[in-house]
């Protein structure tokens, strides 16, 4: 289920507590208010059952948080669960811790007025992981600055520092609280946490020198011995295992398999030196803390006179160093009893039970001196320093109350009865602050008030805490007289003096059955809670709270600056007995009283689902009784008394004004009247609601259920018409948004053209106009006018000319050139000749060289000589007119030695007649020969020609 606000403040739509409703067969309802049978304890704890099966350990008795420890790791607690709680309102969200801590945080903001919040639920219910998760919500969420983190990380570290001293492992919780907690937070204009106190109550000192079965020593002296460093431990004259100590094997559970004591050693070292602890102040504290362990082991044994020798002078030794005492005076006082009779000091040894008695007293005195002198020196780390303005108190507090819930053991003894009436004494102070508030909104919203029945338990305070009457009273008068008064001449004169109570009974004062329920040294008391039998032994001891004078004495002169602040020399002259330790707890739980009634309580009630601290596992027996001693049904009676649910009308008509024609979809008037328009358009019977001044009360759950399935058919109803119409809308949306998409493409597209078409004929129209001033300034000199024209031509020239150049030498074409060119061009055309001439004479190859050469001097010898001259120039000189085959083999060989140059066939013509006759003419090396057939008709040498004449062949 996601219950997620909508955002503080905002006016979307808010998902409230009432969502929760529609969900309501699935994991209960969230607030028990809405339970139809509110009076049955079975529906009660049907409820927490089937929310705590889904991990939802938190729901509200209005505004109530019961809580039920998980015994597991929830992802509930991270940054971002912080944040959703932040600043909403208490119903917006689902039940959680964060939102009563966001809701008192709230309340002292806005309002200015102090806070507390109360956390009660027996040991193990998880009281104490409750206060730290709202210490880290604080931290995390409130504004800071350099300051106030160092407050912050102060009042975080006091924790692991007072649950070392103060925390022990029992059988019900491995990290159980011995001692009752009230810490104030100071806050301060802005909201920031500045500064903190504690107030602390009872600690368990009998553990000190005892543990049950099961059960250990106070966290620290495990911590020390096995996380403390070598040489500390060795200064301490400690070994490292626990086993050495009397003190610390009474349980016989040294370690813890869930416990990790080195590991939280570093954690408590560290936060010692966090609330400012200096070195030397550290090391007097574990002093005492190893003093302890080292009177645990100081041992006795009797003379012949029965009188006690302490055998252990080792311990003596060590004591004495580590408390800066003399040795032979403390060895003296643990043996020896001063005692002043008729005005005179007397000495008088003590037997063997004695002085174990005055070692274990002396024991639980220095630890549990210590332990409150702890508790100062943290709260002087976490004292508000005014600094700026002072005098004026600018700040509020917010206190958190982690103290011990209802106790019933097989044996209780004193210590139950004293935190039993402390819970007696909250549970009245709960009473009486609900009901007030209760009426008091009722007041205020000007309803009747209808008395409401519940149990008012002053009665059973009273049996405890009257002045003379009450049990407390005559306890310590049994302390104080004179004479030999013990537990069993107490529980004697209790039953004198309360016999007729109805909620006293003991052995002798029941009837038979009862009787046998009742041994005789027991009394029993009718708690509020329920029957819890207290055996009287040990009471007198416990209340009386003695220590020899003495061991007071030797005490006080102690040079460990630590056990000097604890035991004041002002104790032995003042005359007047201490109080005892009924009284103190008494007058302590007084003024604490007094503290939360001053200030604006919340309540947190934790419930321990089973005993064997296991995950997912519900017993119902244990959370019956759970919630029967914190008195959940009467707390919800209380809360049902009248009206199970209210609301303002703003938010009321907000969520429902849908259900009605006038009001939805909005209500102009007032608040108040739309709500009453809506009531009565949902059939609401008068008897079912009232109208406050601001809110609507609602009687029963079953009306708002009623209202709540309207408003889910209401709502399908809704979401189905919303849909169709939403369909068609979106249709249509999406058919416009595509037709809107497609006219801007094409207009952009249209618009670019076009654009890109002006441009052209701009440009084309600038050409132009520019072509032909350039025209007609063309015969000028160069100037703006004309010369893109010119170099217009002259580019339109060159590029003809490219493209029309001469294929070869004898192509005499060439452009015109424009005027301008007219000299380039001839440059040019030079060039571009000679540069046909130069690569045609690189083609030519050696014999057509050799034509061209012959033809040149042939033209030298016969041009203009010889008239078909012209005709022989395109036909090539050849080497011979006859190849050697043509030729008469004869022939050939009467010219062996002379090689045939060149040879043609010729004609002779006879003299007479002109008959041609073919001969061949053969030009040698060296003669002219003419050839008939095979014989050589003629032979003229060269060197007997004298000219040459032009004859044709
Ligand atoms: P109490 O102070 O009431 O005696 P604690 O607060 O010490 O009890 O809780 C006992 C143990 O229960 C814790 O050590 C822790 O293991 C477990 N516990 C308590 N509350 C929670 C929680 N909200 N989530 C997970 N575990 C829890
Ligand atoms: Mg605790």
């Amino acid at each position: 289920m996601k219950f997620r606000a909508a955002g503080a403040g905002s006016d979307g739509i808010r998902i409230t507590m009432e969502s929760a409703l529609t969900a309501r067969d699935r994991v209960g309802v969230q607030d028990f208010v809405l339970l139809e049978n509110f009076t049955s304890e079975a529906a009660f704890i049907e409820n927490l059952r089937k929310r705590f099966k889904e991990n939802l350990i938190y729901t509200y008795i209005g505004s109530v948080l019961v809580s039920v420890n998980p015994y597991k790791e929830l992802e509930i607690y991270s940054k971002q669960h912080m944040e959703r709680y932040r600043g909403v309102s208490f119903y917006e969200v689902s039940p959680h811790l964060y939102a009563i801590a966001d809701n008192s945080y709230r309340s002292l903001r806005m309002e200015r007025k102090d806070q507390c919040i109360l956390i009660s639920g027996e040991s193990g219910a998880g009281k104490t992981e409750a206060t730290k998760k709202i210490l880290q919500y604080y931290a995390v969420t409130c504004p800071a600055s350099q300051q106030v983190e160092t407050v912050k990380d102060r009042l975080l570290q006091s924790n692991p520092v007072l649950e070392a001293f103060g925390n022990a492992k029992t059988l019900r919780n491995d990290n159980s609280s011995r001692f009752g907690k009230y810490m104030d937070v100071q806050f301060d204009y802005r909201g920031a946490p500045v500064g903190g106190h504690i107030l602390n109550y009872l600690l368990e000192k009998s553990r000190v020198v005892h543990q049950n079965h099961g059960e250990r020593n106070f966290h620290i002296f495990y911590q020390l011995l096995e996380g403390g460093e070598e040489d500390l431990l060795r200064r301490l004259g400690l070994e490292k295992s626990p086993q050495q100590y009397h003190y610390l094997v009474k349980g016989q559970c040294a370690r813890v398999s869930s416990i990790n004591d080195k590991n939280d050693w570093k954690i408590v070292r560290r936060a010692l030196t966090i609330i400012s602890f200096n070195d030397s102040e550290v090391e007097d504290l574990l002093s005492i803390v190893a003093s302890v362990l080292h009177l645990g082991n100081v041992q006795f044994a009797a003379d012949e006179q029965g009188n006690a020798q302490v055998t252990t002078e080792n311990q003596i030794k060590y004591l004495a160093r580590l408390l800066a005492v003399e040795g032979s005076v403390l060895r003296d006082s643990l043996i020896h009893k001063k005692i002043i009779a008729k005005g005179e000091e007397l000495i008088s040894p003590l037997n063997l039970e004695q002085a174990a008695y005055a070692r274990d007293a002396l024991a639980k005195a220095i630890y549990g001196r210590t332990f409150s002198w702890l508790v100062n020196k943290v709260n002087k780390s976490l004292a508000y320093k005014e600094g700026e303005f002072p005098g004026w108190r600018s700040t509020t507090v917010l206190g958190l109350l982690d103290i011990y819930g209802f106790e019933v053991f097989q044996h209780n003894s004193f210590e139950q009865f004293c935190i039993n009436y402390c819970n007696e004494k909250l549970q009245q102070l709960f009473i009486e602050l609900t009901l007030k508030s209760e009426q008091e909104e009722y007041e205020s919203e000007g309803i009747a008030w209808e008395p409401v029945q519940y149990f008012n338990n002053k009665i059973i305070c009273d049996l405890v805490e009257e002045k003379f009457k009450g049990i407390i009273s005559i306890l310590d008068e049994e302390c104080l007289r004179p004479g030999d008064a013990t537990d069993t001449t107490f529980l004697e004169k209790l039953e004198e003096t309360v016999k007729n109570h109805p909620h006293f009974l003991t052995h002798k004062l029941a009837d038979q059955k009862t009787r046998k329920s009742l041994g005789r040294e027991e009394f029993r008391l009718l708690h509020y809670a329920g029957e819890v039998t207290y055996s009287v032994a040990g009471f007198l001891d416990k209340n009386n709270d003695l220590l020899f004078r003495n061991l007071k004495e030797t005490m006080c002169n102690s040079e460990n600056p630590i056990i000097n602040q604890c035991f004041d020399r002002t104790e032995l002259t003042d005359k007047k007995r201490p109080e005892t330790a009924a009284t103190q707890f008494k007058n302590s739980l007084s003024k604490l009283m007094e503290i939360l009634m001053s200030k604006e309580p919340s309540y947190i009630r934790c419930i321990k689902p089973n005993d064997a601290k296991q995950a997912d596992r519900f017993d119902e027996v244990l959370i019956r009784h759970q919630v029967k001693y914190l008195g959940l049904m009467e707390n919800l009676r209380v809360r049902r008394a009248g009206f199970a649910y209210r609301r303002k009308y703003e938010v009321f008509l907000q969520r429902y004004k849908s259900l009605c024609p006038e009001t939805w979809p909005t209500w102009d008037g007032r608040p108040h009247d739309g709500v009453a328009v809506l009531v009565k358009h949902l059939g609401y019977k008068p008897e079912e609601y009232k109208m406050g001044r601001t809110k609507i009360f609602i009687r029963f759950p079953k009306t708002l259920f009623a209202t709540e399935d309207a408003l889910e058919v209401r709502k399908q109803s809704l979401a189905t018409k919303m849909q169709a119409t939403w369909r068609g809308f979106y249709r249509r949306k999406k058919f416009l948004h595509m037709k809107h998409s497609a006219i801007t493409i094409q207009s952009w597209w249209r618009g670019t053209l076009g654009r890109r078409k002006a441009a052209k004929k701009k440009r084309a129209v600038e050409t132009i106009r520019r072509f032909i001033k350039g025209f007609i300034y063309r015969n000028y000199p160069r100037c703006p006018e004309n010369e893109y024209f010119l170099d217009y031509i002259r580019f339109s020239f060159l590029m003809n000319l490219k493209r029309n150049l001469p294929k070869n030498v004898l192509d005499k074409s060439w452009p015109t050139p424009p005027p301008s060119l007219c000299e380039a061009s001839q440059l040019l055309r030079q060039l571009c000749m000679q540069n046909m001439v130069w690569s045609y004479c690189k083609r030519i190859s050696p014999e057509w060289k050799q034509q061209l050469e012959q033809k040149v001097i042939a033209s030298e010898i016969f041009k203009g000589k010889k008239d078909n001259y012209p005709q022989s120039v395109p036909r090539l000189f050849i080497n011979t007119r006859l190849g050697n085959e043509e030729i008469n083999a004869k022939v050939l060989q009467a010219l062996e030695n002379e090689a045939i140059k060149y040879a043609v066939p010729v004609i002779k013509y006879d003299r007479k007649g002109y008959k041609a006759r073919a001969r061949q003419l053969l030009l040698t090396q060296n003669a002219v020969v003419i050839v008939e057939e095979s014989k050589i008709k003629q032979r003229i040498d060269y060197a007997n020609l004298t000219g040459r004449c032009c004859a044709s062949e």
